[in-house]
């Protein structure tokens, strides 16, 4: 059975549209016929400062929502990174095979590090693609589903891992980033040519899964369009109408284009009334989900625990592996 992997940082109380339409989706579609492992990759997430009480909340909060997303513990592995130390451990290995100029080409680095200035950035945050690849190869995932940005980082891990292969021998699977085209970016509604982003500078161009429907249809209401009235798919001449139009598109299952048909001598009114509607009849169902596993924290703290201990089986032989290829004496 073919291996999955994919996580996403407790960066935020609440996952965003983009999150969700981006990878989560797909979380819950490849888990029928994949052996998938999920994580919540908060040793990523204290790559910015973060407040630990506040971290602790969102590291639950993140894996309520896989859940309530439809991720099912039973069949898939639901876990926190922190929890199998392996990963950091391998990130090491695999740093030290890591070009310092390779690192300096990733781009997420640079446009997060923009904000604050490089110089005073952490070197975890330089770093963290390299720690992305240690996630992955872990597993031997064969597939890796996530959004657009994370493209050049799955590249990363593949050159990383065939170049462990070729020096070392084969130890690790070369996985393949499972994008999905249509709603692998969903933009910003305030500034629809940047990506819509958990550290977003303004709440006001996310739509954030927990939010509540009132804020969702304001948010959705809100969205910067154009100055032009017709509704059709054009994503470089129309960014905001196009990502409206994407978002319904994933909602309805039809694509963008199909989506624009329809709406002759309508106006963007109508639009954000029906993205408005199709968004928030899959959010409420969820939102129910996640306040019924959020009010019983001990029980999800046992999930996590559980699932913890079937990803160790895993990611502990990879790393014994990983260990003796690259000549460290045994322990025992
Ligand atoms: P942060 O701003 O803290 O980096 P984020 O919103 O980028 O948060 P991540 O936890 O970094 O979220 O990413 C989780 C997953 O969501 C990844 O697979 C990523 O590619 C995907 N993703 C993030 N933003 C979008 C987006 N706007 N459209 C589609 N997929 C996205
Ligand atoms: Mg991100």
């Amino acid at each position: 059975v073919p291996r999955v992997f994919s996580g996403m940082q407790p960066t935020s109380d609440s996952l965003h549209l983009g999150n969700y339409l981006g990878a989560l989706r797909q979380w819950v579609a490849v888990q029928e016929d994949h052996d998938a492992f999920y994580c919540v990759v908060d040793l990523h997430a204290i790559t910015v400062e973060v407040d630990p009480r506040v971290l602790r909340e969102r590291t639950r909060r993140t894996a309520a929502q896989y859940l309530a997303a439809g991720v099912d513990p039973a069949r898939s592995v639901v876990f926190v990174q922190s929890h199998a130390p392996e990963h950091a451990q391998l990130a090491w290995v695999l740093g030290c095979l890591t070009g310092f100029g390779e690192a300096s080409r990733m781009t997420q680095f640079k446009d997060k590090s923009a904000r604050g200035g490089a110089e005073r950035s952490s070197v975890g945050l330089f770093t963290y693609p390299v720690l992305q690849a240690a996630d992955i190869l872990l597993y031997d995932a064969d597939l890796v589903p996530v959004g657009e940005d994370q493209r050049q980082h799955l590249e990363l891990t593949r050159d990383l891992a065939q170049r462990f292969n070729s020096r070392f021998g084969r130890t690790f699977v070369v996985p393949q980033a499972y994008i999905l085209g249509g709603t692998a970016k969903i933009m910003d509604l305030q500034e629809p040519t940047a990506k819509m982003s958990k550290s977003a500078a303004s709440p006001a161009g996310l739509v954030d899964l927990l939010d509540d429907p009132k804020v969702v249809a304001k948010r959705i209401r809100s969205a910067v369009t154009d100055t032009e009235r017709d509704i059709r798919f054009d994503p470089e001449a129309k960014p905001g109408v196009s990502n409206l139009l994407g978002i319904l598109a994933a909602f309805t299952g039809t694509t963008p284009q199909a989506a624009a048909e329809g709406y002759a001598g309508r106006g963007y009114g109508d639009l954000k009334a029906d993205v408005a509607d199709a968004v928030l009849a899959e959010l409420q169902p969820f939102q129910e989900r996640f306040t019924a596993l959020l009010a019983d924290p001990a029980e999800l703290d046992r999930l996590l625990a559980a699932g913890a201990a079937r990803a160790r089986e895993v990611s502990a032989a990879t790393l014994a592996r990983v260990h003796d290829r690259v000549g460290f004496l045994p322990a025992a």
